[in-house]
């Protein structure tokens, strides 16, 4: 059974904690240093990136963690965790950082003001045929893809139709949206599977 951290400065820790552990790994929250260096894999939650990243930088866990994603930790960064996985954000906060490792350019908030938060049924070809519910919060889309990322997922309906909500690339995986609030485990699962190749 893998030991996977979730990232628990701020956002929403406790749903990945549940969903890891119903996805079959041990699940631990990682606030310093040390507990980072016990896990085979990182969950880096929902919330709001701009002060995760403050609060990551104040933690001292800034240049540990893009150490272990350098060194090929596997991580799975879910809406504020997608933004901190990308290698470039749009709209980013003044002096936003991010830990990078996802050839991907993000937009944060992207879908605008007037569709906050909505919901939709996603195909996911990985994740087998029955689809996704996939719960949108204030999220970032994926503007742009460097060639070695996979593209898992793309808003099916709608004026966002075509954007890309859903990465992989090698053992880091991001969504837009939120599947550890719809007691779907199987994006977890999924990541529980690429830490368990990787160890
Ligand atoms: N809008 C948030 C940000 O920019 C992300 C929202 C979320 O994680 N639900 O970080």
């Amino acid at each position: 059974q893998p030991t996977i951290g979730v990232l628990a400065v701020q956002g929403d820790v406790r749903e990945h904690v549940r969903a890891l552990e119903a996805a079959g790994a041990a699940a631990v929250t990682v606030r310093r240093p040390a507990e980072l260096e016990a896990v085979d894999g990182l969950v880096i939650p929902g919330g709001e990136s701009t002060t995760m990243d403050k609060l990551v930088r104040l933690f001292d866990l800034h240049a540990p963690l893009k150490a272990r994603l350098e060194a090929g930790l596997p991580a799975y960064g879910s809406c504020a965790g997608m933004i901190m996985l990308a290698d470039r954000i749009l709209d980013g906060h003044r002096d936003q950082q991010t830990l990078g490792g996802l050839d991907i350019t993000v937009r944060r908030n992207a879908f605008g003001r007037q569709v906050d938060s909505f919901e939709e049924d996603l195909h996911i070809r990985e994740l087998g045929p029955q689809p996704v519910r996939a719960v949108f919060i204030r999220a970032p889309w994926v503007e742009q893809v460097g060639e070695a990322v996979d593209v898992l997922a793309r808003v099916e309906t709608g004026p966002a139709a075509g954007r890309i909500v859903a990465v992989r690339q090698g053992p880091l995986l991001a969504t837009s949206f939120h599947p550890e609030v719809t007691g779907d485990h199987r994006f977890h699962q999924l990541f529980v599977e690429i830490v368990k190749e990787g160890a």
